[in-house]
């Protein structure tokens, strides 16, 4: 999937009214299911997960603010932004503007954009418009409507795994409950879908599972159902907001040098203009679920422009205009190349540790001399035998050497073949394990 086709499958998805549950988040996983084998599960409303309770679900079919001339001034058919997700019904009804206007949320600031709202766990309704559209509001009467279902009913979310050599697994995880915006949601989905059609029908090393959930409630509902996977999960990223046009950059996973960590750092480190990597917060996206102290798992976070701080986020204004479908394309193209790091890497232990091994004897200068690159692929070697500890893995360095990352894992390649190395899965042991 290239970014073309990328943003053209996004635009496929954007007019979908999704929110935690209902229909919307169903359509979304069933439009995922073309693109990749998605198992789907549905976790009835009521069920407890972990603190949490599944909520009853969501559905909406229409909405809208009519004036006296009994013209909708405001439509749900034409931005399911218009209403507040999760929304009690409202039967037609005429109401002063008075009365409505606690329940109009918009953006004085940003006059034509419509903001995003949720109201999920209050019995709350309302309409998000535009400055515009509120400063038109003159009349004194307003007939209005939400029809929507709060009902027993069931959370929806999907997941696919890929069987690698190692049981070890990658979680890439992306959240599937925004409605109509591009950014937040539909580009971190994308470019999970990217990169499992990409995996699909390979053996790969390491095992791949990919979670498509609604944030928050999803994601627990996924940890309380899927605690025997646990042990499993060696790595893993939440892909958020990555198709707009800032620059690429991380959040660290809780224990911040877990291998995720740094093969992030070591991959963004060859993106021009990447920002340094964000310590870890406890707010922001289901990092924070999979992070959890129960939990722990290096789940870090891969995105562009950061959740809060770009002014589009959360409005009208994260639509197709603002994905590129070059950032798409660079975004999925980065997280391969961590996948693949993490695939390679290997703990490494020396098995001639003693001193510095005769190189020479094993004709290993030889090997050096067909090299295309022989100073760098040189060092490389002596690189790779000092930090043949046992405790160190290629990541490690990889990073230290400033080597290639192919150099490097080249020499280890030709140590192992020499009997001077053994390359252990999973790279650097993990404090205290
Ligand atoms: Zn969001």
């Amino acid at each position: 999937m290239n970014g073309k086709a990328m943003k053209e499958w996004i635009a496929r998805l954007q007019p979908i009214c999704r929110s935690i549950t209902g229909d919307g988040v169903r359509e979304t996983l069933r439009l995922i299911g073309e693109q990749i084998p998605l198992e789907c599960h549905e976790v009835a409303s009521g069920t407890p997960v972990l603190d949490w309770t599944v909520p009853p679900e969501w559905n909406i079919r229409d909405a809208y603010i009519k004036d006296a001339s009994g013209r909708r001034v405001v439509d749900f058919a034409r931005s399911n932004l218009h209403v507040v997700s999760y929304s009690i019904p409202v039967a037609p009804r005429w109401i002063s503007r008075a009365e409505l206007e606690p329940h109009l949320h918009s953006l004085p600031d940003r006059p034509d954009w419509i903001p995003y709202r949720t109201a999920y766990y209050e019995r709350a309704w309302g309409f998000c418009l535009s400055q515009r559209q509120r400063d038109a509001l003159t009349d004194e009467r307003y007939e209005i409507a939400i029809d929507a279902t709060l009902a027993p009913g069931a959370l929806s979310y999907g997941e696919l795994r890929i069987a690698g050599e190692s049981e070890a697994e990658i979680l890439i995880s992306a959240h599937v409950c925004h409605p109509s915006l591009c950014n937040d949601n539909l580009s971190g989905i994308a470019v999970a879908v990217a990169l499992a059609r990409d995996r699909l029908g390979t053996r790969p090393r390491l095992s791949y599972r990919f979670l498509f959930a609604p944030g928050t409630i999803g994601a627990i509902s996924w940890l309380a159902r899927h605690r025997e996977a646990m042990p499993r999960i060696e790595h893993g990223l939440t892909l958020v907001c990555l198709g707009d046009d800032h620059p690429l950059q991380y959040k660290q996973t809780f224990a911040g040098d877990a291998p995720i960590d740094r093969a992030m750092a070591l991959v963004l480190a060859g993106e021009p203009d990447a920002h340094p990597a964000l310590p870890f917060h406890p707010y922001g996206y289901d990092e924070r679920q999979f992070n959890s102290p129960g939990f722990r798992l290096p789940v870090g976070s891969f995105m562009r422009g950061r959740h809060g701080e770009f002014p589009e986020y959360h409005t009208s204004a994260d639509d197709l205009d603002f994905i590129r479908p070059e950032c798409l394309e660079r975004s999925a193209l980065r997280l391969r190349e961590v996948c693949d790091l993490l695939e390679a890497n290997a703990r490494l232990v020396s098995l001639a540790p003693h001193g510095e091994p005769q190189l020479g004897r094993r004709g290993l200068y030889e090997a050096i001399g067909g090299s295309s690159d022989p100073q760098s692929l040189s060092r490389a070697l002596l690189w790779v035998l000092q930090f043949a500890d046992g405790e160190h893995d290629l990541i490690d360095v990889a990073a230290r050497s400033g080597i290639p990352w192919n150099t490097v894992a080249e020499a280890a390649e030709r140590l192992e073949a020499k009997g001077l190395l053994e390359r252990h899965g999973g790279g650097r042991r993990r404090c205290g394990s």
